[in-house]
């Protein structure tokens, strides 16, 4: 029904098996979620006695969802008012039993209108649409979201503050939250993410915890199931976690970077691996598409407001349009292959990203800039091997190592400006990304840092 790629038999065994495993964990509420255009996670749930039913014909939404903000303004969009309506329909091979809610049960959804087509200004739909295109080219694209966050407490206050003032990947500070981690790491392999790493980050408080790369949409939808996971696991420890992009002035920001490959679709081969053990002339054109596109693709990969207090030099987050090897200054990185599995860990970072985003609109828009630069054979500019903010002015022209933008209103307007990104994104959807983007500007230009701040330090 809604070209999903899944044949209408497996989909049927999908929904038999999440609605088996719903029963076999007595679940009373399952919650249909979905992330909207200004990268809040939200949904509706369902009780037990409709689920068989509701899997197939899911939930209806007010189609005003996909103008909402942060600030939960309605955004004016044509269209997009108080009539109409959209169904959120589970995909059901996204369910798991969450382990973090008493009988609760989460699903992904997708967005459809009554017509049964897929909505035109649905994130999944059109993260679907770009992995088709990445198809046709016999390209899988495999990512990882890679999020920093940060445990707060309450203070006396009734405020919040960062749980400690640990040292970067200091044991201290593994040891002093190691409860609530274990708690985590349990519950994100309990639904099926595997964990790769952790440590305690630079920042106060500071925690990266990443989980295995996947197929796209996966990896998409696992970055929901994660910030699920993590927020409410900290808050049954009587904790907050913040995914903002800067959470406290004074604080170093939380990035999610992007890690990105491509295969070919039998999965066996690794098509950015070069016969050198660096990139290959198909992952330097996929890359040279991402940095070309960059200044628009920004708005999608670092869509809030606050997002741009993280992006400045000397802070490890990117704030210049470059690359290089192991370079943690740079907009893109191509990290150090693993040993022993050289060909198969050759990929690319993308800095310029947090968990403010939409992450399938951030990820649809780089596969989208990535394969315009793979169709047009776009050449790499030379790596940067230093520090880009310590260049002269020359070198940085030479280089076309541009600052990004400074501000959500200066990428918007570069999004607008971007033709294959726009085209991509098509005109429901990139209209309606924009004015909800137009709405927080206008929203947080009227209030001071500290509403900022507070705003976004607990949304996301
Ligand atoms: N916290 C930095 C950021 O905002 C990243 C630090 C690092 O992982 O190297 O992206
Ligand atoms: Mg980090």
């Amino acid at each position: 029904m809604i070209g999903t790629g899944d044949s209408a038999s497996s989909r049927a065994e999908q929904r038999a098996r999440a609605l088996e495993r719903a029963e076999g964990a007595g679940v009373r509420l399952v919650r249909f979620l979905y992330c909207d255009n200004d990268g809040v996670i939200r949904g509706k749930a369902c009780g037990a006695s409709s689920l068989a039913e509701r899997l197939e014909t899911g939930i209806g939404l007010t189609v005003a969802m996909q103008a909402f903000t942060m600030l939960d303004r309605l955004a004016p969009v044509e269209g997009m008012g108080p009539v109409g309506e959209i169904r959120l329909v589970p995909d059901p091979s996204t369910f798991v039993i969450a382990p973090y809610a008493p009988r609760t049960g989460v699903v992904l959804v997708d967005m459809v209108t009554c017509e049964r087509e897929p909505y035109a200004a649905d994130g999944r739909y059109f993260l679907r649409r770009m992995i088709a295109r990445a198809a046709a080219l016999d390209l899988e694209l495999m990512a990882a979201f890679e999020p920093e966050w940060t445990l707060a407490t309450p203070t006396p206050a009734g405020g919040w503050e960062p749980i400690d003032r640990s040292l970067c990947f200091s044991s201290q500070g593994m040891q002093g939250v190691a409860e609530v981690i274990d708690e985590i790491v349990a519950a994100l392999e309990a639904q099926g993410l595997p964990v790769e790493q952790y440590y305690p980050e630079l920042g106060w408080g500071q925690q990266e915890l990443s989980i295995r790369h996947a197929p796209a949409l996966r990896a998409a939808d696992n970055h929901l199931l994660y910030r699920e996971t993590v927020r409410s696991v900290a808050a049954r420890h009587g904790l907050a976690a913040s995914f903002a992009p800067k959470p406290w002035p004074d604080q170093p920001g939380n990035g999610c970077h992007l890690h990105f490959s491509a295969w070919d679709r039998s999965g066996r081969r690794n098509r950015f691996a070069g016969d050198d053990g660096g990139l290959s002339e198909l992952g330097q054109h996929f890359a040279a598409g991402v940095l070309q596109h960059l200044p628009g693709l920004i708005a999608l990969t670092c869509g809030s407001v606050n997002s741009y207090r993280r992006l400045v030099p000397q802070t490890w987050a990117s704030a210049y349009r470059v690359w290089g090897l192991d370079n943690r200054e740079a907009a893109l990185r191509l990290p150090s292959p693993f040993w022993g599995r050289e060909a198969d860990s050759v990929n690319v970072e993308l800095k310029a990203c947090d968990s403010s985003a939409n992450p399938y609109l951030a990820l649809g828009g780089l596969i989208a800039a990535g394969l315009d630069g793979v169709e047009r054979e776009l050449p790499l500019p030379p790596p940067v091997t230093v520090d880009p903010h310590l260049l002269d002015e020359q070198e940085r022209v030479r280089l076309g190592a541009t600052r990004h933008p400074v501000g959500l209103h200066e990428a918007i307007e570069r999004l607008e400006n971007d033709r294959v990104l726009m085209d991509a994104l098509g005109d429901r959807l990139a209209t309606s990304y924009l004015a909800v983007k137009r709405s927080d500007i206008e929203g947080f230009a009227g209030e001071d840092e500290v509403f900022e701040y507070e705003t976004h330090r607990f949304r996301y």
